[in-house]
């Protein structure tokens, strides 16, 4: 196992069956050292590619918090204090640490979630390249505007927290560290405790950028237990939170009794929207890309395929058709689309949506419950697609997070854009259309943060968060810079 070559962590292989190294992770990241945490309780962790165990994860408690915070805490003043200049030289330190193990993060993100590789792809080197887009815009940003008479200070807001969800683990755990280190915070960091072989992998190379003591601190541990003495310890700042709605509901609420700033980013329901000049041969491609990022288990997945009326039909066959060829399976074969949901719970989620699906009276197109053809171990769902969907329908409100997408008729644009803002979400949404005006036309009427044009590829300057209940602030760029800042104006 090339990929943990680690004299710094504590990686215990602890036994070797047929094709699974078990392997105990059983250090937190505390003031610049792997230290043991003072909790004691052990998480399994599974590749869900083979349902097997693949090792243990010792978890944090409450004191690894107050630890972690203290650190932070300490490291504080100088970092805030530090120059622009000092502070760049740290993200480029980072953005090398990171970039210097992107093949042995490639293959955790296999392993812990079966990721397909058009989201590695994606994942692993937009992971540390958020060192040198935040670089970037913290050269250009000033700190210090004038407002009539009055000077304008931004400050760093304090000691910051982040917590991230399991399908972007690393990625969330960099692009927020990258945000705080710009704007002069410190971090202690609770990762998703599905994902803790990134998290060992990601620490290790943030370790060897030889940041000072203290400045970012890594504490395992469960939401209810790490992440909710986070939200609610009185020496935290700000919170930037990835993550489920309901989860961000919890934080929000327990980071109101000490009135911290917060970031959400939460859950999602796109709408994908296909314009009835749309030339379905480049776009139904785009769709799916969409529609089944990271196997549907993505917030920003365009799971509500809006279709006009009159192209119907076509449009339904031809999802179809470009479905049943999609390949599901291990990883690995880089043939493959669609792997596993990333535990058995989440399997469960998506059979009970599929089942309530056809309670609810939608049609099934492709997909249905249950496994797909041959492949009798792993959590691998069918991917589906329901049609004669009703955008009251439960699946087509809830965030189901698996391949599953709903094909909606609309009647005209403007019926589309009332269905495609008829939720509680409001992150990202698609359009696809032969004409770019018309297409613009209809992006401005979307309730989201983001309206993607032609399948437009990402932009990491421009902001990302949600509308509605998707969230609350912005990430990424100036926007997400300024989340972790404090102006002060001082009057003379
Ligand atoms: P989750 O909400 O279950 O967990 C996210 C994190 O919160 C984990 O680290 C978890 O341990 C922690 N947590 C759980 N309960 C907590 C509590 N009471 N207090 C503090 N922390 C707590 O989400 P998940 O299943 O890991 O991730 C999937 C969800 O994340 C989906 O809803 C998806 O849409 C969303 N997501 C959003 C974005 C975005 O940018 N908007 C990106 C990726 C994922």
């Amino acid at each position: 196992l090339s990929y943990y070559p680690n004299q710094i962590a504590r990686f215990t292989f602890i036994g070797k069956m047929k094709e699974t190294l078990m392997r105990t992770i059983d250090t937190i990241y505390v003031n610049g050292r792997f230290v043991q945490p003072h909790g004691t309780e052990l998480a399994p962790l599974f590749n869900p590619t083979t349902e097997k165990q693949i090792g243990t994860v010792r978890l944090g408690n409450e004191q690894d918090v107050d630890d972690a915070v203290s650190a932070a805490k300490a490291a504080f003043p100088s970092l805030s204090q530090s120059s622009k200049a000092e502070r760049i030289a740290m993200l480029h330190s980072l953005h090398e640490a990171v970039s210097a193990r992107a093949a042995d993060l490639t293959e955790a993100m296999r392993e812990e979630y079966g990721a397909p590789a058009s989201f590695i792809g994606f994942s692993v080197p937009h992971a540390a390249t958020a060192f040198l887009h935040m670089a970037e815009t913290l050269e250009n940003y000033q700190f210090r505007r004038r407002i009539g008479h009055a000077e304008v200070e931004m400050r760093p807001a304090g000691v910051a927290a982040a917590i991230t969800p399991w399908n972007s683990n690393y990625g969330f755990i960099c692009s927020k560290l990258a945000t705080a280190i710009a704007a002069g915070a410190t971090m202690v960091i609770k990762p998703s405790e599905m994902s803790a072989i990134q998290t060992q992998l990601i620490t290790e190379c943030l370790h060897t950028a030889g940041l000072p003591d203290g400045v970012f601190n890594i504490v395992n541990g469960y939401g209810h237990v790490v992440g909710a003495a986070l939200s609610a310890h009185r020496d935290i700042a700000k919170i930037s939170f990835t993550g489920s709605t309901a989860t961000g509901r919890a934080i929000f609420q327990a980071a109101s009794m000490t009135m911290k700033r917060v970031t959400l980013e939460l859950g999602g329901k796109s709408p994908n929207i296909i314009l009835d000049d749309a030339d379905l041969d480049l776009v139904i491609p785009q769709v799916l890309a969409a529609g089944l990022a990271n196997s549907g288990q993505a917030c920003i997945a365009g799971t509500r395929i809006l279709a006009p009326q009159s192209r119907l039909d076509e449009i339904q066959q031809r999802l179809a058709d470009a479905v049943s060829a999609l390949k599901v399976g291990d990883a690995k074969d880089p043939a493959v689309s669609i792997g596993p949901m990333v535990s058995q719970k989440q399997w469960d989620r998506v059979q009970s949506h599929i089942h309530l699906g056809q309670e609810e009276g939608a049609q099934l197109v492709v997909g249905g419950e249950g496994r797909p053809e041959g492949l009798d171990r792993g959590w691998f769902v069918r991917p589906t697609v329901f049609s004669g969907v009703n955008n009251d329908m439960r699946i087509a409100r809830e965030e189901i997070f698996g391949p599953v997408l709903c094909v909606i008729p609309y009647r005209d644009e403007a019926h589309a854009v009332e269905i495609a803002n008829d939720t509680v979400y409001g992150l990202q949404a698609y359009v696809f259309s032969a004409d770019i005006n018309r297409a613009k036309r209809v992006a401005e009427q979307i309730e989201a943060g983001r309206v993607v044009i032609n399948g437009a590829p990402h932009e990491p300057l421009a902001p990302f968060g949600g509308f509605k209940q998707s969230g609350m602030g912005r990430e990424f760029g100036t926007y997400g810079l300024e989340s972790f800042l404090e102006p002060r104006a001082v009057l003379s």
